[in-house]
């Protein structure tokens, strides 16, 4: 199931206050990365993890990559990582 995108508001210091995804033009870009599931004999994880990038294409291609040199890991993760942004009611 996925949870949906959306804002969440507090009330904190008799201040309202409103978390969301910061969409503005200077906001951090959105990123993303691969991170590879496999265990190894062991039962613990690879855990070999791509760069961060601004396009999802290129974390993915890393996952093909990974699973060249190693044919046996064919589980993963996609580590997307999103900029909120705390709003004060009132502010501008
Ligand atoms: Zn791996």
């Amino acid at each position: 199931m996925t949870t949906p995108i959306t804002a969440t508001t507090r009330l904190f210091r008799f201040v309202q206050w409103t978390l969301r995804p910061d969409r503005d033009d200077d906001a951090p870009p959105l990123t993303y990365a691969f991170r590879c599931l496999a265990l190894g004999d062991d039962d613990t994880e690879c855990g070999a993890r791509s760069k961060s990038t601004t396009e999802p294409i290129d974390s993915q291609d890393w996952a093909f990559a990974h699973m060249r040199a190693h044919p046996e890991h064919t589980s993963y993760a996609e580590v997307i990582e999103r900029p909120w942004v705390m709003w004060r009611e009132g502010s501008t």
